[in-house]
């Protein structure tokens, strides 16, 4: 057959012109996607059974409703249903769980409904659970008397309020952008955790792309919680006895962007990232959010760099050991025991609540009246 005439060939498949350059490939839009998707099944192979009689995996996937988490959805489902169609085995199932946006930050308010019973629809072969971030009172039950003692003298947790209510009040009691940002991560983690552990998933599948992996490495550190690093921004095992996984890990914000363009089905489910606005002060911004501002920016420029972060980041070992006191809220290593490595947590003395918080959670916590 005469090869097509071709102005600039793919440099994959060579059948078709190229779309899309990407790490110095030129590719057509269906070899771009099959490399998005090649590098998060390859991350998934741990996964794939050796015979049919092994027990499949139980996986929790939870969905934002952001690119990244949309993609990584896209992409298993596509990778799934391929293996089935060509009769091979999937080795695992996963749940998908949606903290429902509304509930968590205001910005997200406008027909979500919508877009839940259309990803529904679109995804027809898993589990959807939807539940709402004050949830976390009933299911993670717990956390009630964690955040009660967090939130020290200064928070008064008034239990005839209704869950909602109640979230919002520990909510408002934490004072900045960074801590408020912070503190919410730790109880979404504590939620999906619980999830997971009732479904009796082996791991979370977080959505976290290099530059947000590269973002949460460089604010971690500033928000004094290098600690507890280790499971935030690498693959393996995490405090509450399941895995966290990050499959999107060699992939940018950028190429997960371009990925979604090309696929139709997400247009109307994604809830695009909000623009950057100029008039929001920084002073107002978190720490979590300006690194992601600085990842994305300066990660455009010099990728690489960026992906190194992640990269270093990644193997960090864990340094819990089953008899180091870890924190009750974040479960992050307290380092006020004698051997520990982790960091030193100030006003121990004067505070008996404290005894139980590392440092990373003291600092985002409301500020006691002097
Ligand atoms: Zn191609
Ligand atoms: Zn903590």
């Amino acid at each position: 057959m005469p090869a097509k005439e071709l102005k600039e060939p793919c440099m994959e498949c060579k059948d078709a012109e190229f779309q899309i350059t990407v790490r110095q490939r030129k590719l057509c839009n269906s070899c771009y996607k099959r490399f998005v998707a090649y590098k998060v099944i390859a991350r998934m192979s741990r996964y794939r059974p050796y015979g049919l009689d092994q027990p499949r995996h139980q996986l929790l996937l939870p969905v934002s409703f952001g690119v990244s988490s949309s993609v990584l959805l896209h992409i298993l489902d596509t990778d799934r249903q391929r293996r089935l169609d060509e009769s091979r085995l999937v080795g695992y199932d996963f749940h998908i769980i949606v903290v429902d946006p509304s509930t968590v930050s205001e910005t997200a308010r406008a027909s979500f409904d919508q877009k839940f019973e259309l990803m529904q629809k679109s995804f027809p072969a898993h589990t959807f659970t939807r539940v709402p971030f004050h949830s976390i009172f009933d299911h993670a039950s717990e956390m009630e008397e964690i955040m009660r003692e967090y939130a020290g003298t200064h928070f008064k947790d008034d239990t005839s309020l209704s869950n909602e209510q109640r979230l919002a009040a520990f909510r408002a009691s934490i004072s900045t952008a960074t801590s408020q940002a912070d503190i919410d991560t730790i109880l979404l983690t504590r939620l999906i955790v619980a999830f997971a552990k009732k479904f009796e998933c082996k791991s979370v599948l977080w959505g976290d792309s290099d530059s947000r992996l590269a973002a949460k490495a460089l604010a971690g550190v500033a928000k004094g919680r290098g600690a507890s690093l280790t499971w935030q921004v690498s693959d393996g095992m995490s405090p509450w006895g399941l895995e966290f996984e990050y499959p999107l890990r060699d992939l940018y914000k950028a190429e997960l962007l371009q990925y979604e363009s090309l696929c139709p089905e997400l247009s109307d489910i994604v809830i695009p990232d909000q623009a950057p606005s100029e008039n929001v002060l920084t002073k107002n911004l978190s720490i979590d959010e300006l690194m992601l501002r600085y990842v994305q920016s300066q990660g455009a420029k010099y990728p690489g760099v960026m992906a190194n972060v992640a990269r270093t980041a990644n193997k960090l070992e864990s340094s819990t050991s089953s008899a180091a006191a870890t924190c009750a809220l974040c479960a992050g290593l307290l380092g006020n025991t004698e051997g520990n490595t982790g960091v030193t947590v100030a006003n121990q003395a004067q505070d008996n609540h404290s005894s139980q918080f590392c440092y990373g959670c003291m600092r985002s916590r409301p500020e006691e009246l002097c």
